[in-house]
C-alpha cells in the first residue's frame, strides 16, 4: 500500500481544511482515493492520491459534484508539485485543472 501524498496525518482531509489548527479524531474514518474510477482508483493508489475521510464527508465527495472537484483539483495540484501536467494527464487521462 502506498502512502498517501495528500496527508501526513490521519484524519478527516475536509474537516482539516475546513478546522484550520483545532484536533480531530483519528477513528471511524474511510480512505478515499481523490482520482475515482475504475482504472483511476488503483492509480490514485500507486500515486498516494488518496485521503482520510470522516463518515459524512465522504458520502458527501460521492455524491456532490462540487466536493468531488475540490478534491480531485487539489489531488492534481498536488501531483503537479513534483509532476508535469502531462504526466498527470497520461495517468489518469484528463486534466480537472
Ligand atoms: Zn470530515
Ligand atoms: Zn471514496
Amino acid at each position: 500500500m502506498a502512502k498517501s501524498i495528500m496527508q501526513d496525518k490521519k484524519e478527516c482531509w475536509l474537516c482539516r481544511n475546513a478546522n484550520g489548527s483545532i484536533e480531530l479524531s483519528p477513528y471511524g474514518l474511510e480512505e478515499h482515493h481523490c482520482i475515482s474510477g475504475t482504472a483511476n482508483r488503483k492509480i490514485s493508489e500507486e500515486t498516494g492520491l488518496k485521503m482520510w475521510l470522516c463518515v459524512y464527508h465522504h458520502r458527501l465527495v460521492h455524491s456532490c459534484r462540487e466536493a468531488e472537484l475540490i478534491v480531485k483539483t487539489s489531488a492534481q495540484m498536488k501531483y503537479e508539485e513534483t509532476h508535469s501536467r502531462e504526466e498527470f494527464i497520461s495517468k489518469f487521462g484528463k486534466s480537472w485543472l
